[in-house]
């Protein structure tokens, strides 16, 4: 059975359950690997983290997991992220907070490397260019690796002794996989930032040798009444329904 990809979920549970439920209606799934960001702008980090822990459930961390824990400077941070991983860290429980810090800032899972911004800034690198994707493949000891963190779909290919080449992928993206490495963004399940709202997912199928990317409509009016309900900054809400 494949695996199932996602990234960047960002306590949104309305866009985890559809997810959740269109890669069990399409092919299912036995195991859920995660580019971190669990948690962090959204309204509901205990039902996403509650609801993965039901799961075979492979993560790293992101950089949002980090700063709900405090173990990361939010100066960084745009104000309403900041104000959001503050909201976030308060309303973890212990338990949840042991969860995440539990997360590995790299991982490796079969042929797989799974990392939040990329191998050699694994909290803050937006991997997007070919200079860094040569990076990446430098440092990449499997054959493929999996990134999050820019909330976009696209994957790099290696071409030894020339440039990586990116390639944007689509909702229904099939991609054959061979001897050339890769670099896969499954996108964000929680925050899509391309101008789709629908949340993003990737499924990878050892035995079929494929990897395709999925895209598939929430309820992102919910999300946004309960941000509002919470005292998130109601601009959290408001870019979920523009997919931005
Ligand atoms: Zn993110």
């Amino acid at each position: 059975m494949p695996a199932l990809v996602i990234s960047d979920l960002h306590s949104n549970i309305e866009a985890l359950t559809a997810v959740l439920s269109d890669a069990g209606a399409r092919s299912g799934f036995d195991v859920v690997l995660c580019a971190g960001d669990i948690v962090g702008y959204g309204p509901d980090p205990a039902a996403v983290i509650s609801t993965l822990q039901t799961l075979d459930f492979v993560a790293v961390a992101g950089n949002h997991d980090l700063a709900a824990l405090g173990q990361m400077s939010t100066s960084e941070f745009n104000p309403v992220a900041a104000a959001a991983a503050e909201w976030t860290a308060m309303t973890l429980t212990p338990r949840d907070r042991a969860y995440l810090e539990s997360l590995p800032l790299i991982r490796e899972y079969d042929a797989i490397t799974l990392v939040h911004g990329s191998l050699r800034s694994p909290e803050w690198e937006y991997l997007l260019s070919a200079e860094q994707a040569d990076a990446q493949f430098a440092l990449q000891t499997t054959p493929y690796s999996i990134v999050g963190h820019s909330h976009l779909q696209f994957w790099f290919e290696e071409h030894p002794g020339g440039a990586p080449v990116m390639r944007t992928a689509r909702d229904g993206t099939t991609l054959q996989l061979g001897p050339t490495r890769l670099i896969l963004n499954p996108g964000s399940t929680g925050q899509p930032r391309d101008g789709d709202p629908r949340a993003e997912y990737m499924l990878y199928d050892e035995a079929a040798a494929t990897v395709t990317w999925h895209r598939v409509a929430y309820d992102a009016q919910t999300t946004r009444r309960k941000i509002i309900d919470t005292g998130l900054p109601p601009w959290l809400g408001e870019r979920l329904l523009e997919g931005r």
